[in-house]
């Protein structure tokens, strides 16, 4: 997708800190972190959000799991916790038309919980 951040992040058109990547997900910091560690795991295929996968993606929307826990390990958060969250669609507050899922760990505050 020509106009798409997260591809543009994906295929190096954008600088973004880039904490893994393999054949098919990437992982980078969110921009705008919510808390202290707030990480983007996001597929290299553009699919705008939940509503959209097919039956042929539910192994990468697998991986993208996989990777999380690989990455919870190498960050050292897997005692003190993690929160995952997928917007999907504006109502929810998602705001990048590419699937994306939050980790977000933390002094979880008030409003993090809440999420
Ligand atoms: P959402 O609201 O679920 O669509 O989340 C989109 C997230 O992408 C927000 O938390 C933004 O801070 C983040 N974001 C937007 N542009 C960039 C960028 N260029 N690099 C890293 N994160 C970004």
């Amino acid at each position: 997708m020509n106009d798409c951040v997260f591809c543009k992040i994906i295929n190096r058109e954008i600088p973004s800190e880039i904490v893994f990547e393999n054949e098919k997900i990437i992982v980078f910091k969110d921009i705008n972190p919510k808390t202290e560690i707030h990480l983007l795991i996001v597929p290299k295929k553009h699919i705008a959000n939940i509503n959209e996968i097919k039956e042929e993606d539910k192994e990468l929307i697998a991986e993208m799991f996989w990777v999380v826990k690989q990455i919870a390990h190498q960050l050292n958060i897997i005692e003190q916790g993690y929160k995952l969250v997928f917007n999907v669609g504006r109502g929810a507050g998602q705001l990048i038309d590419h699937i994306h899922l939050h980790l977000l760990s933390g002094s979880f505050n008030r409003s993090l919980k809440e999420i």
